[in-house]
């Protein structure tokens, strides 16, 4: 990879390597963009095959991070982490430490959470050389568990597509196909439950499917769920579960989850477009664990009310990305970065204006 192009192609500001020979620590930070404020986004552990795989997944994530970010008002940058390992062996105190020790060196201009591969706990350890550090566990002073802000966002999310595409507040008597009864799919399941739909539901795990099943969510196969016929399909498991195999199989007229990534490729955005079927953008949507994290690293005391009230944006977030995509004829996807790159150049402008001498 020409790096430099790169970074120029996808507009980011800087990438840092980093090494540490005793732990073993292979670790890229790239920061995209900071025109909103400090970068943040998580760190991953992946075993990449290459070194080069590694650095196109920063690359990328970095930029979705500035992306989400900005969608969702939290006056952050984007950024990311990965840590090039073995999640299942190659974890030690002195990893994090060391990875914990460079963050610092940046002195808040990146701050970083858990991802794919990393958990809370990594954390804890982490943050005994840095606080540029957010998500930790309630015990030890963090915001605790993100998927409550999430669910609630994907539930606010939900109201607006049901708002726009058939122009009613209320949910009851609404089917909707749910993959994924994990932390974010559960709380939804239970929150649609009361509000009168019928919820159709699916995982892989059976214990997950035994606690939907109790509080009256139906259980189908997990390729079953693609061919639902229901008013929302709502993926809450895994990325480009909208693909050339599923697409001409869903039966709904909404998309709209908590999994990121979950067109496969952009064109799969524009199709939907065209089938009329109602997608929202899985950064918008699923923004409620961001805003969590970006209360804990902005604020000197975390609170959830303020969290939960900034959860509420996604409806009119959504409901303004949608009334573009129409006005334009254009995918809600599109819409969305295009609400994003205007609210970046509107910002940058305004930060020439001088408010003292010197
Ligand atoms: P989770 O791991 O608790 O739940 C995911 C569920 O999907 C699990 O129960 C898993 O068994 C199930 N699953 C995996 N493969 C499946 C398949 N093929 N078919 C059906 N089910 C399958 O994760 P979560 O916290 O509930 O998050 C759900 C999704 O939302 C994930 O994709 C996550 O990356 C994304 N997300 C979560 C948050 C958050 O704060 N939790 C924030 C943003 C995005």
């Amino acid at each position: 990879m020409e790096l430099f192009k790169e970074m120029e192609k996808q507009g980011h500001e800087q990438v840092l390597f980093f090494q540490e020979q005793k732990t073993g620590l292979k670790a890229i930070i790239a920061i995209h963009d900071t025109t909103l404020g400090p970068a943040c986004g998580g760190c991953r552990m992946w075993p990449y095959e290459k070194e080069e795989d590694a650095l196109s997944d920063v690359l990328r994530l970095s930029k979705g991070m500035t992306y989400k970010s900005a969608i969702a008002e939290t006056e952050l940058g984007g950024g990311k982490t990965v840590i090039w390992g073995n999640p299942r062996q190659d974890k030690r105190e002195g990893l994090f430490r060391a990875m914990g020790r460079f963050i610092n060196g940046l002195g808040g201009r990146y701050s970083t959470g858990t991802d794919v591969g990393t958990t809370a706990d990594d954390f804890v350890v982490l943050r005994k050389e840095t606080a540029y550090v957010a998500a930790l566990p309630k015990e030890y002073g963090g915001s605790g568990d993100s998927s409550i802000p999430t669910s609630y966002g994907v539930y606010q999310g939900l109201r607006a597509c049901v708002k726009f595409r058939y122009g009613r507040d209320s949910m009851e008597g609404l089917t909707v196909a749910l993959q994924g009864l994990g932390k974010v799919g559960l709380k939804l399941a239970g929150q649609l439950l009361d509000d009168g739909c019928r919820v159709i539901g699916t995982d892989i795990k059976e214990e997950y499917l035994d606690r939907a099943r109790e509080i009256g969510v139906e259980i189908v196969g997990t390729e079953q769920i693609y061919d639902v016929k229901c008013h929302i399909f709502s993926p809450n498991a895994l990325g480009a579960v909208i693909n050339d195999d599923t697409i001409d199989r869903l039966q709904c007229e909404i998309i709209a989850g908590a999994a990121n990534n979950v067109l496969t490729e952009p064109h799969h955005g524009k199709r939907l477009h065209q089938m009329g079927i109602l997608y929202a953008p899985d950064y918008v949507i699923n923004g409620g664990g961001l805003i969590q994290v970006a209360d804990e690293i902005l604020h000197d005391t975390y609170s959830e009310e303020r969290v939960i009230k900034k959860c509420e944006g996604i409806y009119r977030q959504l409901l303004e990305i949608f009334r573009i995509s129409k006005e334009r004829d254009i995918p809600t996807y599109l819409a969305a970065d295009h609400m994003v790159e205007e609210r970046l150049a509107t910002i940058t402008a305004i930060s020439t204006i001088r408010a003292k001498m010197g």
